[in-house]
């Protein structure tokens, strides 16, 4: 897939950030449409393993994941199934609505299944017939496929002079890949998920080298995975009017609420140099109301 890199590293400045830290987001949101953000970097080394087989992938009904796929196979011309988390919906949401159209054949599975299947237990005649001759790309591209993909972000740009980067987190598969490329910078992972303490031993699952130059924090997460606050929905709605960048409300929303906060509470020492990742997933505001978010 070929996307532009030029302008892909803007600068930004707002009211709350202090005169001596800099800061700048990393626009992976703008590189595809669909396949865009941290998703086409944890895909493109599966999909070439893949070669020409179909490829089978896991999500539950906000999956950004389980778009991305869906838009990737059909730019390469791969079939695609999504194992989709719990019953199927009288209506179903965007997400899905798009990755059916995408071309992705989409099962719904319980949430009892959904646990087997992901750990390779006890499987169905259906899902026995499903994942023969499949390519499995586990959920949320989370191996090490997926990390290497992300190495690949930090070279987009020349991010060598910051002295901090900031990503949401929601397997760890990003920060991984960060972790794994960055050059001394200390690398800060913002938790989507309340309580999801087994995401350090994820992120180290996929650590070339073991390092102490990262960490996640876990307070951000506004109520829990795909919840949110008005906290959350006005810092957005500010963050654009000041800046003209839009983030997503499960995931990079939550990452510019952190760094807000660190920022107030002086985290970062003067001469700071912070670069934010844009990891996408802006498909899934269009699940608002109109209104809600100014942009
Ligand atoms: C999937 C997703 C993440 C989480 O990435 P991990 O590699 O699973 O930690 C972060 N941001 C956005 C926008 C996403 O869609």
């Amino acid at each position: 897939m070929y996307f532009s890199t030029k302008d892909i590293l803007q600068p930004f400045h707002t009211t709350w950030l202090p005169g001596n830290v800099q800061a700048a987001m990393l626009r992976l949101d703008t590189i595809h449409p669909l396949v865009q953000g941290n998703k086409w970097f944890k895909l493109k080394y599966n999909l070439e393993a893949a070669g020409n087989t179909r490829i089978l992938t896991f999500g539950g009904a906000y999956s950004n994941h389980i778009v991305a796929t869906a838009a990737a196979c059909k730019l390469y011309g791969l079939s695609s199934i999504g194992v989709i988390r719990g019953e199927k919906p009288t209506i179903p949401g965007h997400t899905l609505q798009k990755a059916a159209e995408l071309g992705m054949e989409l099962h719904y599975v319980s949430r009892e299944l959904y646990a087997q299947l992901k750990s390779g237990g006890e499987m169905t005649r259906l899902m026995q017939h499903l994942l023969h001759d499949a390519y499995v790309v586990p959920e949320g591209g989370h191996n090490a496929q997926g990390a290497r993909g992300c190495e690949d972000i930090l070279a987009l740009a020349d991010t060598s002079s910051f002295t901090h980067i900031l990503c949401a987190a929601g397997t760890g598969t990003t920060l991984a890949g960060l972790v794994n490329a960055g050059t001394g910078q200390h690398i800060i992972g913002i938790s989507a998920l309340k309580g999801a303490f087994s995401l350090e031993g994820e992120v180290e699952s996929l650590l070339k080298a073991p390092s102490s130059r990262w960490q996640i924090l876990h307070d951000h997460h506004e109520g829990g995975y795909a919840k949110h606050t008005p906290a959350l929905i006005g810092m957005m709605n500010d963050f654009f009017r000041e800046t003209g960048i839009p983030t997503d409300w499960v995931y990079t929303g939550k990452m510019v609420l952190a760094f807000r906060r660190l920022a107030e509470q002086n985290f970062f020492p003067p001469g700071s140099r912070v670069l934010l990742i844009h990891t996408g997933g802006l498909q899934g505001n269009e699940s608002f109301a109109p209104g809600v978010l100014c942009f």
